[in-house]
Formats: C-alpha cells, structure tokens, sequence
C-alpha cells in the first residue's frame, strides 16, 4: 500500500535549493543572497539576552517588534504583519486571498516562491513574461486582471533577474489595479535599489488599502538563519487575515529579539549597502571583461547570461568543483543558459570571477 496524499502534494512545486549543506569544506557561498557580513554585536546580545526566557512562549503578536517598525518605517503598528520569514507571511497571502477559482498574477521568470501559492490554494497562475530588459512589463500584466484575480505579485528589485522598475511605475500601476485585488510588492532588496530612496514606497500605502509591501530581516540585515520578516500594509484587514490562517506562535522569540535590535542600527545597513554596491560596480566590470552580460542589477545578486552556446550545467560543475556555489538560472525560470550569483566578500567574488574566467576560456568547446 502507498500512501494517498491530498491532490495539493501532487500539485505543489518542491522549492530549488541550493547545494552544498552536508560539505565542510570551506565553500564560496554565492547561491541564496545572503548577507556575507554577520549578525551585529549588538544584535548577538540581543539574542543571548533572549534564550534566558525561551522557556516561555514569543509573544504572539510580536508587539514590540511591531511597535518598532511602526517608528522606523511610520505605519501604525495594526498595518504591520511579522512572519517567519517573509515568505511566511507571502504564504499566507496565498491561504487567505486564494481559493480554486481565483487567480493569481505574476511574472517570470520571478520568485521560486510564488508558484507555490497556486498549486496550495488550486488557483490559477497567470504568468507574465519580462520585457526585454528583464523587468517586469507591468501594462501586460494589467491586461491579465480578470474578475478571478484576486492577488498580483510585484517582485522589485526581481529574483532572479535583479532589475528593478521606477517606483512611479509601481505607482501608476497600483492605481489601475481594482481596489478589491490586493497587490504585494515583494521589496526583499529594496536597500539595495539606487534607483530611489528605498522607502518612497511607503507613501502609496495611504491611498492604496490594498497594498502590501513585503519586507525581510534576512537579506541586508543578515539575519536569514532566524527567519523574520514584515509586511506593511495599506489596511488592518490584511494583517488580520494573514494571523488568521497561521498557527499562533508563528515568529519565534530569538528572531523578534534579533530584529528589533537590528532595527537600532540603520548606520550598519547603509554601510553594507554601500560595501555591497562597491562589489557589484567591480564584479559586473569584471564580467564584461571575460565575455558575458550581466542584467543592470539593484539587487545584491547578478544575473549573468552565459551565451547561447554555453553549457550551464558544465559551468555549475566547473565551479563547485573550484568550491564556488551559485545557482543555475535554468531552475530558475531562464530559458537560455544563465547563473545568478550573489555579491559576497571581496575575496570571495575574487575566487568566483576567477574560476568563472577559467572556465570560460579560451573558446566555447561546443
Ligand atoms: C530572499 C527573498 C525573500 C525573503 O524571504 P525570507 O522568507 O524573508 O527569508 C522574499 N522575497 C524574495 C524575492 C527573495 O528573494
């Protein structure tokens, strides 16, 4: 006898995730767009300070946290959603506003995530390709927001191609959408975007209830092996909603402790911010010098085209044997051979760049 799983197993895709968790050899780790920097001092205190009470349960409504982004970003506090991650809370955005029957609006290739919400709820996903600079072409996916829709989902900057669109964009297009389709705008690298001041965005929350914009401690705050995140909103209903389909206890003690210290240390993010751009400048340098185009990035990522007549899986191979971990772009979403690469250390996008350039000379072996 096999066991008889819910049609949603059969259906819900398994996340891509990257390689080289059960290898001690000291790795390049350029696959998830983590921080290479890590956790603060302070921030470390802050979660020593907190294991003492760990006999107890978090507070359910993460309170404090809450309060604090409140100040930080001026929403009140009833607007603001925390999760255990950010995805987390995108999930439940799924749960909540999903259902078979409605759809779903988002473009590819974007987030490995968000094929998720359809095949969990029995939406349907309409997907919308990227223009030809790899951005979101945010008129074709207005023309898909059909009486069925009920979520679209905006990824800016966008994983995995890490080009962003204007924020007056975002804006024009949240005032074409209907007022009763919810619209999240994904900014997981938004402190990376030189476009524009990383919270203008938080203006278009006043006049758009059905706005979210989703947030994350775990890219420029380095503080992904905790798993928080946030979510402000344009009205309390969404928030609300989000709990309502969660188990209780959803973000965990440490992770409010972390963060909200993390939160006290706006100078930290701006220097990261300002070390990670200096490392995207020169490694997008260095790879047009060996030969292949890198999408305009404002995220902490690049996402490189190899050429047409580059093997990808090859060039995967190639670079974990020289111990550098990237992720292809083939699982991925991209049809044409493609890696996406985080900025890491200075060294480190040395010894990327370096293998990368090895195994791409002298020519094309096919
Ligand atoms: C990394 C990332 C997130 C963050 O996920 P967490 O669950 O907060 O770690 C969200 N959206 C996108 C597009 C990302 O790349």
């Amino acid at each position: 006898m096999t066991i008889e799983f819910s049609q949603r197993i059969r259906r819900i895709p398994s996340y891509p995730v990257a390689g080289g968790y059960a290898q001690d050899a000291p790795l390049v780790r350029l696959a998830s767009n983590e921080s290479p920097y890590p956790p603060l001092q302070e921030v470390r205190e802050a979660i020593l300070g907190a294991l003492s009470t760990l006999n107890r349960y978090p507070d359910p409504s993460s309170s404090l946290l809450r309060r604090r982004l409140s100040e930080r970003y001026g929403v009140p506090s009833s607007r603001i959603a925390v999760g255990n991650g950010s995805c987390d809370i995108l999930l439940a955005a799924g749960e909540a506003l999903l259902e078979p029957g409605a759809e779903l609006v988002y473009a590819w290739p974007s987030f490995s995530v968000y094929p998720h919400l359809a095949a969990a709820s029995g939406a349907r996903a309409v997907t919308v390709a990227l223009d030809g600079s790899e951005r979101h072409d945010l008129e074709a996916m207005l023309r898909e927001i059909t009486v069925a829709t009920r979520l679209v989902l905006v990824c800016n900057p966008n994983n995995p191609t890490s080009t962003a669109i204007p924020l007056a964009d975002i804006a024009a297009f949240v005032a074409e959408v209907p007022a009763h389709v919810c619209v999240i705008v994904d900014e997981a690298y938004c402190e990376f975007n030189l476009l524009e001041d990383p919270d203008a965005s938080i203006a278009l929350l006043d006049a758009r209830p059905n706005l979210v914009l989703l947030r994350t401690f775990s890219k420029v705050h380095g503080l992904c092996g905790l798993r928080v995140g946030f979510a402000l909103c344009g009205s309390e209903e969404l928030p609300r909603a989000f709990d309502q389909v969660r188990q209780p206890f959803f973000c965990n003690a440490l992770a409010q402790a972390a963060a909200f210290e993390s939160l006290a240390h706006q100078d930290a993010v701006i220097e990261r911010v300002t070390r990670t751009v200096a490392e995207r400048i020169s490694v997008d340098e260095r790879l047009r010098a060996v030969g292949v185009e890198s999408a305009e990035s404002q995220a902490n990522f690049c996402w490189i085209h190899l050429g047409e007549d580059r093997d990808e899986a090859e060039i995967m191979r190639g670079l974990q044997e020289r111990g550098v971990l990237v992720r292809a772009g083939g699982a991925l979403g991209s049809d044409t051979p493609a890696l996406r690469v985080t900025y890491g250390l200075p060294e480190e996008n040395r010894r990327f760049l370096d293998a990368l350039a090895e195994l791409l000379a002298p020519a094309p072996t096919r």
